[in-house]
């Protein structure tokens, strides 16, 4: 297939751009880097089926050839307040890449009779007062809070994608990711694992917001990687959860860490973000990702966290 893959300079998009390269598909990868970078796709610049359009995927998307299918993860992700990566400091970006993001990677799916795939997240279901979260929550978001310009702007993605699948007939897939880790995540984007880990390295106190009795559910990368590419392949059109269902509070993980570095590494407590809609608890119920793709995660913890650690040891050169 071609593909275009909005995002591919990301986290994620760069770890897809391998997958489907490897698989022989020709990938054109948008982005227009406000959280990606240029190393994560630099190996990719002698591949002659790789090609980058450096754009803004909220503006009307131009391509020279038709596609095979689109697939679009173009968007800030990190929810952190602190880092000028966040969300909260790209409120009207993140809107637009959700909102008309979609719509233009829709649009050229449409255009070019290619089926689409979007990335959509475990935050459509908000602060959630059903546990663990099936695809079949509708969920609990604050439509004006802190997180809303990314919660509620995936939610429209979503309803966008069925309309375009029900009205237009395109072959479309939605996927809810799960909190996702692994090498290439950007270390001062705010998120929690290169947030530990960086500090870790740095040799300061891991920083914990509240008491870290809030939880989440942690997948390595590759298996999301796959988890993603089954859908891709698969005729499904509702929403597919994919996550690691291995729920740990955010204290345990700050441990696991630490005892990766310095077991009496401290931890510090800061005044906790429930204000700014911190999930207390999240965890996938992924019974349909294995009924209809056969998929589960492979990789456990302890493994996906020595290889997170090895990649952000390049970037600490003297430890
Ligand atoms: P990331 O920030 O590493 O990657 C996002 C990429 O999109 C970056 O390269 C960025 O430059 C690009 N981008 C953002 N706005 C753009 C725009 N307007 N035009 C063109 N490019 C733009 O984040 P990630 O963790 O790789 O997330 C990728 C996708 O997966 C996002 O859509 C995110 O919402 C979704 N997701 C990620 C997670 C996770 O745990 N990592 C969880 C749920 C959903
Ligand atoms: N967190 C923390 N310390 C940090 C960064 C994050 O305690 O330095 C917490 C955060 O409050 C949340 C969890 O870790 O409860 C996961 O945060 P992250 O930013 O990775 O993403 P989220 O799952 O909230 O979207």
């Amino acid at each position: 297939m071609r593909i275009l893959l909005t995002g591919a300079a990301g986290f994620i998009g760069s770890h897809l751009c391998d997958r489907l390269l490897a698989e022989g598909h020709e990938v054109t990868g948008l982005d227009n880097f406000v959280t990606g970078s240029r190393e994560n796709i630099a190996r990719l610049g002698s591949d002659p089926r790789f090609h980058l359009i450096e754009h803004d995927v909220s503006q009307h998307i131009e391509l020279s050839d038709t596609v095979d299918a689109v697939m679009h993860f173009a968007s800030p992700a990190s929810p952190n307040p602190d880092s000028p990566f966040g969300y909260p400091q790209l409120p009207i970006q993140t809107l637009k890449a959700g909102a008309l993001g979609t719509h233009n990677s829709l649009g050229v799916a449409k255009a070019c009779g290619a089926r689409f795939l979007l990335a959509s997240t475990s935050e459509i279901y908000g602060d959630p007062q059903e546990h663990p979260q099936r695809e079949s929550y509708f969920g609990h978001v604050d439509p004006v809070g802190p997180r809303s310009v990314y919660d509620e702007a995936k939610r429209f993605a979503e309803a966008m994608t069925m309309a375009y699948c029900r009205y237009h007939s395109l072959d479309t897939k939605i996927v809810r990711i799960f909190n996702t880790y692994g090498p290439r995540m950007r270390l001062d984007d705010g998120r929690v694992v290169p947030n530990f880990v960086g500090q870790a390295f740095r040799g300061e106190a891991l920083t914990i917001y509240g008491d870290g009795t809030q939880t989440r559910s942690f997948c390595y990368v590759d298996d999301l990687v796959e988890g993603i590419y089954r859908l891709l392949l698969s005729s499904e059109h509702d929403p597919v959860n994919i996550g690691n269902p291995a729920e740990i509070s955010i204290l345990e993980f700050a441990n696991r860490i630490a005892g990766m570095f310095d077991p009496t590494r401290e931890i510090s407590f800061f005044p906790d973000r429930r204000g700014s809609g911190d999930p207390q608890r999240r965890q996938p119920d992924i019974t349909r990702a294995q009924t209809v793709l056969g998929w589960s995660p492979r990789v456990p913890l302890e493994e996906g966290l020595r290889r997170t650690v090895e990649y952000f040891r390049t970037k600490f050169p003297n430890k």
